[in-house]
């Protein structure tokens, strides 16, 4: 008998008829002796309604009432599980945020689990019913709602698992593991047996969105076993007790993986895109120093996340363009409070480019092997994709494109770095 976490996405949540497959999955669990406490997603596509109601009412919305809002799409699906699993038979209960607590730090709409409160959550599993957590939300100190960033379910399921020291966390979702790369786009895209807490970290940073990678870091940072899996099953399907998904693993794990034969070593694990990001140019900023803290001190104590910076070498005048990306979602405030500082800052233009996308390629084994980023420079090249920026890390390598190549870029890649599951065959 072991205690467990079983997290359902959106898209396994989306209508009654879903959710009694759900049930019927979390059903089968807990008749095999375990101690079963579910982590639900919103229905698919509700999340973005409610962000969209929120704009509606006001673009430059308050995030302490925009966690109001979007916050109520997991209550919904949190109650209907428990009613069908109750209609099934089965002791359950929901447990909302606020209920539990999920304490989070106060910062809204993208809040950090502090800590759960488990006793009676735990008293609750050990008396064999099946707890029902809505994902994604918390309450903060001052005891208002908060959310935990897009796909912070998955954080929430991580984080309940630590707290009550489940044996494994599984994460359900519309995919059966951890791919290549989005097997949405890639057809080709190969399943993982296994990846690396460090992969899967920079992998979900850089848009892979199949966990959140705050889920990733908590996973690693508290040792809880993740399992990636889909809840897109028939009546036969390998239990999730036998491993039938991807397992996210410590590298002394992958080691003796490689050793036994069952994962091949690669320089390149994965491909990751992300459309989510926005481009912000600043022309003719003074070129002295000061001047790009300028830029980024506002930004930061607003949480607005800047990525990729690139500053141009200084024009005659001692001016210079800063180009830089923040995530869409942050955009209007961001241009905001760069249109309120343009007299401290100095800078002549602000120019933003929605129409943007970030590719990465991701592997430990770039750690030892050279020529990776020539690799992807000259494939893309030879496609006559044009790369407007560059970021790289130990295990990552990324590139800025236009958005409408995305598709095009990924497969690119994919196949230039012998990741096609066809390859394998020949
Ligand atoms: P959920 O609603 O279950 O949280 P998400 O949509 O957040 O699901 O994440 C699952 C999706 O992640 C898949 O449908 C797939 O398109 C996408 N994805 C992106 N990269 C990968 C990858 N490397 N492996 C698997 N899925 C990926
Ligand atoms: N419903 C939230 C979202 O769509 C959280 C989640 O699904 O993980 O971002
Ligand atoms: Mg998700």
């Amino acid at each position: 008998m072991a205690r467990i976490v079983m997290k359902f996405g959106g898209t396994s949540m989306a209508g009654t008829e879903r959710i009694r497959r759900v049930a019927n999955i979390v059903r089968k669990q807990a008749a095999r002796g375990h101690e079963v406490a579910v982590v639900v997603s919103a229905m698919a596509g509700e999340t973005d309604r409610l962000v969209n109601f929120c704009r509606e009412a006001n673009a430059l919305y308050d995030p302490a009432e925009y966690d109001v809002v979007v916050a109520s799409g997991e209550q919904v699906t949190s109650g209907l599980l428990a009613l069908t699993l109750q209609s099934l038979g089965c002791k359950a209960r929901s447990w909302l945020g606020w209920q539990l607590p999920v304490r989070t730090v106060e910062s809204h709409s993208k809040a950090r689990v502090e800590t759960i409160d488990s006793p009676a959550l735990i008293e609750a599993l050990e008396a064999g019913e099946i707890a029902v957590i809505p994902g994604f939300q918390g309450v903060s100190e001052l005891n208002r709602i908060t959310t935990m960033g897009r796909g912070g379910s998955d954080t929430s399921a991580v984080a309940v698992a630590a707290a009550i020291k489940a044996d494994r966390c599984d994460i359900y979702t519309d995919v059966d593991g951890v791919y290549t790369t989005d097997p949405r786009i890639v057809a080709k895209a190969k399943k993982q047996k296994a990846v690396t807490y460090e992969e899967m970290l920079e992998l979900a940073s850089v848009g892979a969105k199949v966990l959140q990678t705050r889920s990733v870091g908590l996973a690693m940072k508290e040792g809880v076993r993740v399992q990636v899996l889909s809840s897109f099953v028939g009546e036969d399907a390998i239990p999730a007790d036998e491993y039938p998904g991807t397992m996210i693993v410590s590298e002394e794990e992958m080691n003796e993986l490689v050793e036994k034969g069952d994962m091949e070593r690669q320089h390149v694990t994965g491909i990751a895109h992300d459309k989510n990001e926005a481009k912000v140019i600043l022309t003719r900023v003074p070129d002295k120093p000061g001047a790009v803290a300028h830029i980024f001190e506002p930004l930061a104590a607003a949480s607005i996340n800047v990525d990729m910076i690139i500053q141009n070498v200084g024009r005659d005048k001692g001016e210079t363009d800063v180009t830089f990306t923040v995530p869409q979602a942050d955009l209007a405030r961001a241009q905001a409070l760069l249109e309120d500082k343009r007299e401290d800052i100095g800078y002549n233009r602000l120019i933003t480019d929605s129409k943007i996308a970030k590719i990465s390629v991701v592997g430990v084994g770039m750690k030892s092997h050279a020529g990776v980023a020539s690799t992807m420079f000259s494939a893309l090249a030879d496609r006559g994709i044009n790369i407007q920026a560059i970021t790289t890390s130990e295990i990552k390598v990324s590139v800025l494109i236009d958005e409408d190549e995305t598709e095009l870029a990924v497969r690119v890649l994919h196949t230039a770095y012998g990741l096609d599951a066809a390859d394998e065959a020949a």
